[in-house]
């Protein structure tokens, strides 16, 4: 069989010549030949905030399976700081008007959206339009029906679709999951999660407004101590009920400022998270029936602390969790490897949240969950 290239495969999509039926049968994963496995891919960095310049950049200094080819930026002054410090190819350079014209791009195979959160549907559906691989960052988007409208879009284009979980990469919590599913200290009982700090700075940044964030503390911080609650039971919630605190109503104007949640689990284990951005919280902790395990910091850039109750320090080398991350899914690109945090991982937290905000709303009533295994990824 005729292996395509991607440079050829991508013209051959853009001049329609490729029908749905053979798309339908050749998966981007499968465009690359045996020998491409050996070649890095070109990550476009859309959206050059703080994200992308103090974590994700500097990581894709460090990465074996990708590189930084391209940017994305609706700055023009961003353009030539970015173009000199990476030795980025000037064709390789777009603003979010002539973003589109990414498809006739060979040299940029994933596109990595790292903007405010409410822009992430729009910008993934259009890179998935392109052809190219996706990258969402948490949290996936501001509703299920924007996740669901982005993974339609990869799955419509053939493109592999992943969420911004650096957490899925991190050594600690592969750890974690091995205690949870080898039951090490025994059966889960109870899980505790905080993720939170305080929020100081200006007023108006787009995370306290709900237009451009989609909500608070929950939306920014509370994913990753959902996640916790979910790979601390190795399991999906059935349930959700919920609580929400305010004491700085003057600074949290329009986003909700502290959120407590609990879960029930089908096995009658039981999670309490804490997410604020009015209190400091890096924390998860596991009881099980023999014994238990704690990470302290838990969600934080690293290295990750852990404990567990027999005294044992948990430790492994450090390295920057974003450049596991996007090796990971390069991986999951070039081989075939399991796609760690797919983007059925963020619509399921996002079901989550509709839930929790649900749950807030109806004065803490218990919202029941369908999840299955959505999400999970063992
Ligand atoms: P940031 O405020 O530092 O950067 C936002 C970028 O979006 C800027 O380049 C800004 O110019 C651009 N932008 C375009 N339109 C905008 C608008 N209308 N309002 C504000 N900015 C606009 O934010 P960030 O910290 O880089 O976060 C970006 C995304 O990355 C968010 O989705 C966030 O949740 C996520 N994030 C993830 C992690 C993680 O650990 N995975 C950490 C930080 C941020």
């Amino acid at each position: 069989m005729k292996h395509f290239t991607r440079r050829s495969f991508s013209s051959l999509a853009t001049k329609g010549i490729l029908g749905s039926a053979l798309l339908g049968n050749l998966p981007m994963a499968n465009a690359f030949t045996l020998s491409d496995k050996n070649k890095k891919l070109g990550i476009a960095l859309v959206g050059l905030g703080s994200y992308s310049t103090y974590q994700l950049a500097p990581s894709l200094q460090e990465t074996e399976h990708c590189y930084l080819a391209g940017i994305v930026t609706g700055t023009k002054e961003k353009e030539s700081i970015w173009q000199e410090k990476y030795n980025i190819p000037k064709q390789s350079i777009y603003n979010y008007d002539n973003f589109d014209a990414i498809v006739k791009n060979d040299t940029i195979d994933i596109v990595y959206v790292a903007l405010p959160n409410s822009m992430h549907a729009n910008f993934c559906i259009r890179a998935a339009k392109a052809g190219k691989h996706v990258i969402c960052e948490k949290p996936m988007a501001v509703s299920v029906a924007e996740c669901d409208a982005i993974i339609n879009a990869c799955n419509e284009n053939n493109v592999k679709l992943s969420v911004g979980y650096r957490m899925q990469s991190d050594p600690y919590t592969k750890e974690v999951k091995k205690f949870v599913k080898e039951k090490t200290f025994g059966d889960v009982l109870f899980v505790s999660s905080d993720a939170g700090y305080i929020s100081k700075g200006n007023p108006d940044q787009w995370r306290l407004n709900k237009k451009l964030s989609g909500g608070g503390a929950l939306m920014n911080m509370g994913v990753y101590a959902i996640q916790t609650s979910i790979y601390g039971t190795g399991q999906n919630p059935i349930s959700v009920s919920a609580q929400e605190f305010s004491t700085r109503p003057d600074y949290f104007k329009d986003t909700d400022e502290t959120i407590t949640a609990q879960f029930k689990f089908e096995n009658g284990a039981v999670a309490h998270m804490m997410t604020s951005h009015n209190a400091n919280g890096n924390r998860l902790k596991v009881h099980c029936s023999d014994g238990w395990f704690e990470l302290d910091p838990a969600h934080s850039y690293g290295p990750i602390s852990g404990i567990t109750s027999n005294g044992n320090i948990l430790e492994f080398p450090h390295k920057r969790q974003q450049a596991l991350q996007m090796d990971d899914f390069s991986k999951h690109i070039l081989t075939g490897s399991k796609n760690i945090a797919p983007g059925e991982m963020g619509k399921r937290d996002m079901i989550i949240v509709e839930a929790i905000y649900k749950s807030i709303s109806e004065g803490g009533k218990e919202q029941k969950l369908s999840l299955g295994n959505l999400g999970i990824v063992s």
